[in-house]
């Protein structure tokens, strides 16, 4: 798959806050269509990953690609324009608007079509002019993920949806997003804690740890190998990170358990 047919291209990524690099030597894709789980333990980075994606945070090395273009000096609302959506952990909306509202105000110069996110969740159709603050833990992550549908984007960076909320509320949006990357060849970067759901609904994952990152697994596999799943987890000896990535074509499993290695 060549850079200009991926949704995203991270190469040797770092980033961090201040004096301290909480990302180091990422490298990481997301094809266009595809659905890339990011799981790690707390601390690991994923967020940060996210952040330095769509520019909250800024790169401290390495190449961010977006569609084959380079993105890694243009700012959070150019990057915004160029199709990037991102769903942050605390969701992201205003309390005082309405349902309505952000599904028609958009950043500037920017058209949101209101009439996507309802395709996708209908629900929000009879709560349009409710406002933000009084819905539900659900219902606000529906508007905060129909926001982000509502900006057409090409890559979708989605942190954390089920915090705050019911497994079985999880389960009904994760596939949405799925259907949402089938239907329109729109890439998503995901991180989850629950993580057979995640992978339940992926094509690929990267299991990070400490700022780095494993090459990529199928997700149908990795759903199968607790026994990785768990290393990556609490650090065991199953997991090490990867220099490279070998991207959707060529994903390679790497286990280094008793010598074992696919
Ligand atoms: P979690 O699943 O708990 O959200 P994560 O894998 O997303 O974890 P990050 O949130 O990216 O991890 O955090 C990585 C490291 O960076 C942590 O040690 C965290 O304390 C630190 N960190 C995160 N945000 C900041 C910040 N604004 N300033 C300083 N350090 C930060």
């Amino acid at each position: 798959m060549t850079a200009a047919t991926l949704a995203l291209d991270i190469r040797e990524l770092s980033a961090g806050y201040h004096e301290s690099v909480v990302v180091r030597g990422l490298n990481l894709s997301v094809g266009r269509g595809e659905v890339v789980a990011l799981l790690g333990p707390n601390g690991a980075g994923k967020t940060t990953t996210l952040c330095a994606v769509s520019g909250v945070v800024k790169t401290r090395g390495g190449v961010v690609s977006v569609g084959g273009q380079d993105i890694s000096s243009v700012s959070p609302t150019k990057r915004a324009r160029l199709g990037i959506a991102h769903v942050p952990e605390d969701r992201g909306l205003f309390f005082g608007l309405t349902v309505a509202e952000h599904l028609r105000l958009g950043r500037r110069g920017e058209h949101l079509d209101a009439d996507l996110a309802y395709k996708y969740f209908p629900a929000l159709a009879p709560l349009a002019n409710r406002r933000a603050g009084v819905l539900s833990g659900g219902e606000q992550q529906m508007l905060a993920l129909g926001r982000a549908l509502s900006r057409k984007p090409s890559l979708l960076l989605l942190d954390e949806l089920s915090l705050g909320l019911a497994p079985v509320i999880v389960e009904w949006l994760l596939p949405v997003i799925r259907q949402f990357a089938d239907a329109t060849g729109c890439g998503v970067l995901l991180v989850e804690q629950h993580v057979q759901l995640a992978l339940g609904i992926a094509d690929r994952a990267y299991l990070m740890a400490h700022g780095e990152a494993s090459a990529s697994h199928d997700a149908k596999q990795l759903r199968g190998d607790s026994d990785l799943i768990k290393a990556s987890y609490l650090g065991g000896e199953g997991w090490e990170p990867h220099e490279t990535d070998n991207g959707p074509e060529e994903t390679t499993v790497q286990k280094n358990r008793e010598g074992k290695s696919t």
